[in-house]
């Protein structure tokens, strides 16, 4: 058997990711287990894939990878600087920028209830790319953007705005279970998918919800349609995805996929490169 530490040699390239993204940490076939900061992370056609908080800060970092015999070993990846754009928006409903004090009280059970569906770690069966857009439209907001609401500074865009017609179908991008629907404070009208192995995917402002929970949900199959309930200055469909709890950008988790995916790194891990 080779020592985990050798196989680790093969690996020439220390892969980068950004906060708020994803990143893929090449480990050699035989690793069984991934962590990041104790945390298990998922491991996925040989690699780690992590999701980095926005506010990591900016450095090298390592990932303990386990093999079938218990060795583990460090491999690094590192973090860089990302500079995210400021957004001014005008809210029209000033409850939404300065929650009244029973607002608060139902921000709070709303948000222990989405923790809870964040922290969500049911089986799967992997089947996450192609990880598509679940409408068609411009994006509007991008992820991480820093917010300025009516002037004042709130906290950053944890999610990607795809703008479309009042009514336009969304779609689930992969396979998962209906977690959680209701009306949210913020969010409006919200659909929470599980797709398993601690990644969900959020959809907010809905206009109509069409599934209930519990509902599993084939890719592509309508879960509501875009609209404007919540805090919106307009229609659109507001998707968060979160990895293992960590909220990360929808389209560096997509071209993720599709990179560890392509026929190119069928062969495994050692074809990971910085980017
Ligand atoms: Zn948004």
């Amino acid at each position: 058997m080779t020592p985990l530490v050798l196989t680790l040699a093969a690996i020439v390239s220390i892969p980068a990711g950004v906060p708020g993204g994803v990143v893929a940490v090449p480990v050699p076939a035989d690793v069984v287990a991934v962590h990041f900061n104790d945390d298990a992370a998922l491991l996925y056609r040989h690699h780690a894939l992590v999701g980095l908080p926005l506010d990591t800060t900016p450095g090298r970092y390592h990932i303990t990878a386990r093999d079938g015999h218990g060795s583990t070993a460090q491999v690094p990846f590192d973090i860089a600087h990302k500079d995210y754009p400021e957004q001014r928006l005008t809210i029209a409903n000033p409850r939404h920028v300065n929650p009244a004090p029973e607002d608060l009280r139902r921000i709070e059970r709303e948000s222990a209830r989405m923790r809870d569906a964040y922290a969500l770690m049911t089986p799967s069966a992997g089947n996450f790319h192609p990880f598509a857009r679940p409408v068609a439209g411009a994006v509007t907001g991008t992820f991480g953007r820093r917010r300025i609401l009516n002037g004042e500074a709130r906290s950053p865009h944890r999610g990607l705005d795809i703008a479309a017609a009042t009514g336009t179908p969304v779609v689930a991008p992969a396979p998962g279970r209906v977690a959680v629907t209701g009306n949210f404070f913020f969010n409006g009208n919200t659909v929470l998918l599980d797709h398993g192995d601690g990644l969900v995917s959020l959809y907010c402002h809905l206009h109509e919800i069409q599934v209930q929970e519990g509902d599993h949900m084939a890719r592509g199959a309508a879960l509501g349609t875009v609209g404007a309930t919540g805090r919106a200055t307009g229609p659109h469909l507001h998707w968060t995805v979160a990895l293992r709890g960590v909220m990360i950008d929808p389209v560096g988790l997509t071209e993720t996929l599709a990179r560890l995916n392509a026929p190119a790194d069928d062969a495994g891990g050692a074809s990971a490169r910085a980017q």
